[in-house]
């Protein structure tokens, strides 16, 4: 992945993240593994769906900001999930009208099952299953946050998770695989809103 064809990606991302409202006020980000131990990441303060090739900063595994920007302040987060999951390529962050709505009011996880559009997600084939999507408190304390999602990478849990009255984060291999997750999850919770006794714990 060179870092001109991520940057196009998470570009193309940001339109059409901002046509969908997922993106509103300069909020989100989005990365991308651009190295074994380096990822791209959206700067701090901009507007998503008009990003330009100078609106991100390339920065080490270990969090070291390697170009002369101010990274998201849920830099940490993203870096949290690359050394987590090594197959990891491309993490998004969007706060959609669903997952905001969804993580308020559905307690510490929603589950899914019996759902065609479950085999949207990597590794899962069948409606058949039944999936754990968890909600995490809210905390202005990046630290408090990627501790409060540490527990759940020992479980089986779909690529993504909520932060409550918050938004969602997704990750995929890569760009296309996010972004279909990311697709495929606002589908599910939009679901989850319009059935709220059914698909919510
Ligand atoms: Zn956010």
């Amino acid at each position: 992945m060179s870092i001109d064809q991520a940057k196009s990606q998470l570009m193309e991302f940001g339109r059409y993240a901002h046509g969908r409202s997922w993106v509103p006020a300069t909020s989100g980000n989005f990365s991308q593994r651009i190295a074994p131990d380096e990822i791209l990441i959206t700067a701090s303060g901009v507007h998503k769906g008009y990003l330009t090739e100078d609106d991100f900063l390339r920065i080490s595994l270990a969090g070291t900001p390697l170009d002369p920007k101010t990274p998201s302040a849920e830099t940490h987060l993203h870096l949290q999930l690359y050394q987590h999951y090594p197959a990891a390529n491309c993490v998004l962050h969007v706060h959609t009208i669903a997952a905001t709505i969804l993580s308020d009011i559905a307690g510490p996880a929603v589950r899914f099952s019996q759902l065609e559009l479950l085999k949207a997600f990597d590794g899962i084939n069948t409606h058949e299953v039944d999936c754990t999507l968890p909600v995490i408190p809210n905390s202005q304390n990046m630290q408090t946050l990627a501790a409060a999602v540490e527990p759940y990478f020992s479980e089986p849990i779909l690529p993504a998770y909520l932060i409550s009255g918050h938004g969602v984060y997704v990750w995929g291999n890569d760009y296309p695989g996010a972004f279909r997750h990311l697709e495929a999850l606002d589908f599910l919770l939009s679901c989850a809103i319009a059935r709220p006794g059914i698909m919510q714990t």
